[in-house]
């Protein structure tokens, strides 16, 4: 197929290299040409703007940081993309913009997909993402086959921004794990235990998860490059608040983790990993 991927970042560049893997024809763009330039080195086509990837695209992907980049490529996407496109946003971004793009897009004869992952810069690499799709069960088939390359988790969650609303959730379960991973490492290292030896135990019985999988020995050892940036979490604890509360729901432990998230950002940690959560539970206990 031939593939327009708009935001070549710590997730688009690989997820571009890894269609480019399944045989797919890439035309990327960024606003970075460095980024676009390792796209072409990875065997793809570098375009001069947005309406230079979309034109002649069967399906046009956007890999952007959040709600308002995605609103400034969207229109371009619908205005410039050839009748019946699949546009898939990949990005993470607030449930009702999803909901305005779908309904702008099939206004004008575009099939528009949210799909926002949960996976990281290693299921990006690796192919292994988990995707949540929302939008027309139909257009969610035709995507099967590019969003198959992308990750192994592949599931249409509902309607139009229902894959958004899939999202938050992930994303404040992620947030709170990471919070209470940070407690956890605090208390072994006061009370003199090895954290490397607790967090082993930890990850192998019923507190074991992913991020303790993924990401313990790191925290140990204070390495903190992103990743997935403190700056991005802080938006998508906002859209999981603002999701809450559009919803008349009380989610107390959201809203812990929102504002440590928030703190991580005021004490200049927001480029860093969100692993780096721990720096504010430090700066708490110090
Ligand atoms: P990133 O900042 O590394 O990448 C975003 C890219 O978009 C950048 O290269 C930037 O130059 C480009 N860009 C910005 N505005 C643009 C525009 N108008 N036109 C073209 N390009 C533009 O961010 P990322 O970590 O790749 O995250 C992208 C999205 O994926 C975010 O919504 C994020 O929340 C989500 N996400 C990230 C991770 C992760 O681990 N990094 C995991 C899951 C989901």
């Amino acid at each position: 197929m031939n593939i327009g991927f708009i935001g070549l970042g710590i997730m688009g560049s690989p997820m571009a290299a890894n269609l480019l893997k399944a045989g797919h024809v890439v035309t990327g763009y960024d606003v970075s040409a460095e980024r676009i330039d390792q796209l072409v080195a990875a065997g793809g086509k570098g375009a001069s703007g947005v309406v230079d990837a979309v034109a002649g695209a069967e399906v046009v992907i956007t890999m952007l940081p959040d709600s308002p980049q995605v609103e400034e490529v969207a229109p371009l996407v619908v205005e410039y993309g050839r009748p019946n496109l699949l546009y898939i946003d990949m990005s993470t971004i607030k449930p009702e913009t999803s909901r305005r793009v779908a309904t702008q897009a099939a206004a004008a004869g575009v099939r528009a997909l949210d799909a926002p992952v949960s996976g990281g810069e290693r299921g990006a690499i690796e192919g292994t993402l988990s995707i949540m799709v929302g939008g027309e069960p139909d257009d969610v088939e035709a995507a099967r086959p590019v969003l198959w390359s992308l990750g192994t988790t592949v599931v249409h969650v509902g309607p139009a921004g229902a894959g958004q609303t899939v999202k938050a959730a992930n994303q404040l379960v992620v947030g709170g794990i990471y919070g209470l991973v940070s407690e956890a490492i605090v208390l072994l290292e006061a009370s003199g235990v090895d954290p490397v030896a607790g967090l082993d135990v930890l990850a192998g019985g019923l507190a074991g998860s992913r991020i303790l999988e993924l990401k313990r020995h790191t925290m140990v050892k204070r390495e903190f490059a992103p990743g997935f940036r403190i700056d991005l979490h802080h938006k998508d604890m906002g859209i999981a608040v603002a999701a809450a509360r559009e919803a008349g729901l009380s989610l107390p432990l959201t809203g812990q983790v929102a504002q440590l998230v928030a703190a991580a950002r005021a004490q200049g940690h927001g480029s860093l990993d969100h692993s780096a959560l721990l720096k504010v539970v430090e700066r708490l206990n110090t």
